[in-house]
């Protein structure tokens, strides 16, 4: 099977056929059906969604022996020559190589001639925007006087270049980029028709990468049968198109996540080492990080063909704000990288600086603690905090301070742990009370002591006998002082917007 073979073969022949552009087939089948005719018509749209096919079952509904109908009959002589290519009434112009105002004259020229045998002379113009600014002008002076037998159909992925003049003339309609579900479903029954043998991961693998382009999806489904021997694997679509797969993006998060720059740099060494392209580890990386963000806020992707269970749960591990910090560091690497495509150096550095972004579990918390406003939850909790103190103060036997002075000792008889007790020293005790202690800890080291929290709780079961609880605070001063210059946090403001509270 050759290339294109496919795509050609299985084009849509009718309307009801064009996958996912209902509101531009509805439109034209409704006007086909009351006889509106336009002149001149613009399709605008992404690559491969279908607008040449779209204009020629256009040219073929309105050329169909059967008169101008709303689906053509692809029975008839015309409609038939139409689709082989061979109608003398159909011109088909590649406007990126037919630019020049020569052409556009032939053009003016050929458009005074009656059809020789359809009822409609049609030109479909592709590519027009590729169009010189001369032969713009020539073919306006046409469009200003179309003759009545002459349909202009204009295809462009670029309707910003075509000059205001002409889309000012024109039926304008946009064709929009295909979901994975409706690329999927199309692979599908393109696998059904011709007995492909393969699977529903590989299809799915395919429908993604084809960003939105039905073609480039065929087009990669046909590669991949001259490609294999019998049947097509998931591994063959990776190996053929250098796609990288999830697990790999799923270790690198893990990695981004748990802090660890190890697992990180060697995640990356181990894809470079596959042979993959730099720039397609950070294109596919990018449509990672937009996939669980969107399984981390339980939004149900309508382009995703299923749900991935381990994705999901990766996804749960972390805060949407964390995601979204991660999301808005890989468009700056994906931004970069056009720059350096060859540094794995700085794939590195822009991942180690991923697993640089605090924790953020409650951001909206953190930015009202750096402008002094609080929420009514966080007020509630700091009145709770006076009931304790109140509550301590009935207790004259217990001085929080003193108790905390006991605990320290503890902890300093130890071995070891520098970097914790030289930290816990700038911890201020608040109050204990019902086997509850609870401490006023800076923002800069709220992090650490949750970690080595264990600790904490190990020396008071040692210095009182008996199991306590931890509860960690954190004052609006401390945090203002550590963080308020913390370029990721100032980051974080511009992400969320939230200039207004600061
Ligand atoms: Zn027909």
């Amino acid at each position: 099977m050759g290339y294109l073979v496919l795509t050609r073969k299985y084009r849509p022949q009718n309307f009801n056929e064009v996958v996912g552009q209902k509101h531009v087939t509805q439109t034209l089948m409704s006007a086909l059906r009351h006889g509106r005719v336009g002149h001149s018509y613009l399709f605008a749209g992404p690559r491969g969604v279908g607008k040449t096919s779209v204009a020629r079952i256009l040219a073929k509904s309105l050329n169909c022996e059967k008169g101008v109908v709303e689906n053509p009959c692809n029975e008839c002589e015309t409609c038939i020559s139409i689709t082989k290519g061979s109608a003398i009434d159909v011109i088909e112009i590649d406007g990126a190589s037919n630019r020049g105002i020569d052409e556009i004259r032939d053009l003016r020229e050929a458009v005074a001639y009656s059809p020789s045998s359809a009822r409609y002379k049609v030109y479909i113009i592709d590519e027009v925007h590729m169009l010189t600014k001369e032969a713009f002008n020539a073919l306006l002076k046409t469009l200003e006087e179309p003759p009545s037998h002459v349909v202009f159909i204009f295809a462009t992925t670029e309707p910003q270049k075509v000059p205001k003049t002409v889309l000012s003339r024109c039926q304008r309609f946009d064709f929009r980029m295909l979901t994975e579900k409706e690329i999927f479903s199309k692979l599908e029954s393109l696998v059904e028709l011709e007995s492909i043998d393969t699977d529903e991961e590989t299809l799915n693998l395919l429908a993604t990468r084809a960003e939105g382009s039905i073609r480039d999806a065929e087009g990669m489904l046909e590669q991949l049968v001259s490609y294999s021997e019998g049947r097509i694997t998931i591994g063959d679509a990776k190996e053929v198109f250098g796609f990288i797969g999830e697990e790999s993006y799923m270790k690198l998060f893990e990695g981004i996540s748990n802090r660890d720059e190890k697992i990180i740099i060697e995640g990356v060494e181990d894809i470079i080492q596959k042979g993959y392209d730099l720039r397609e580890l950070v294109y596919g990386w990018l449509q990672f990080i937009r996939k669980l963000l969107l399984y981390n806020l339980d939004i149900p992707d309508p382009t995703s063909v299923e749900i991935n269970k381990d994705l999901k749960r990766l996804a749960k591990s972390v805060s949407p704000e964390f995601i979204t910090a991660v999301l808005n560091l890989s468009t700056d690497m994906e931004k970069d990288i056009r720059n350096i495509p060859y540094s794995q150096v700085f794939i590195d550095l822009s991942m180690l600086r991923m697993a640089r972004i605090p924790d953020l579990r409650d951001i909206n918390t953190l930015i009202e603690e750096l402008g002094g406003h609080r929420t009514e939850e966080k007020k509630k909790s700091y009145t709770k905090r006076e009931e304790t103190l109140t509550e301590v103060k009935e207790e004259p036997l217990t001085d929080v301070g003193e108790l905390w002075q006991r605990i320290i000792k503890t902890i300093d008889k130890t071995n070891g742990k520098n970097f914790f007790k030289s930290f816990l020293k700038e911890v201020e005790p608040v109050s204990f009370s019902n086997n509850r202690l609870e401490l006023n800890v800076p923002s800069s080291h709220k992090e650490h002591l949750k970690e080595d929290i264990h600790l904490l709780k190990e020396a008071c079961k040692e210095t009182f006998g008996f199991d306590v609880e931890v509860d960690i605070i954190t004052t609006q001063e401390s945090v203002g002082e550590a963080l308020k210059d913390d370029p990721m946090i100032k980051k974080i403001k511009e992400i969320f917007n939230a200039e207004e509270y600061i």
